[in-house]
């Protein structure tokens, strides 16, 4: 009802005063940005309200990805470190099928046997002197 009565007045300064159209055009336009504006806004919110689950889910998922890999890496080295242990205690075990003066050590952390030249125990990978 209101706008009603606001358009009749438009319309009735319009007919006394042509020249108003202007300001009228005018104030058209300043509404019409200030709802874009607004709509703007509103889109750009609803957006990041949309986005903003999504992307704490990615990050959170990329931060699992990182522990995961950073696990499977410490498993990496522990195998690795494992079958170098191995490959050693085997080549320790043929070196004793070949070299029948069988100059052996033991570890003074596991009591492992090793050859006298290893320089750390293919067991436990202590340190042990020449
Ligand atoms: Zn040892």
């Amino acid at each position: 009802m209101q706008l009603l009565m606001v358009l009749l007045l438009a319309l009735i300064a319009l007919i006394l005063a042509p020249a108003l159209v202007w300001l009228f055009a005018a104030g058209a336009v300043a509404y019409g940005v200030v709802i874009a504006i607004g709509g703007m806004l509103t889109f750009t919110l609803m957006l990041a309200y949309v986005l903003w689950p999504l992307f704490k889910g990615w990050r959170s998922k990329r931060a699992i990805d990182s522990k995961i890999r950073q696990a499977n890496r410490i498993f990496r080295e522990k195998e690795e470190a494992r079958i170098a242990a191995r490959e050693a205690s085997n080549t320790s075990l043929d070196d004793e099928d070949c070299d029948t003066n069988g100059a052996r050590k033991s570890c003074s952390q596991c009591q492992m046997e090793m050859l006298m030249s290893a320089r750390r125990c293919p067991s436990c990978g202590h340190k042990v002197g020449p």
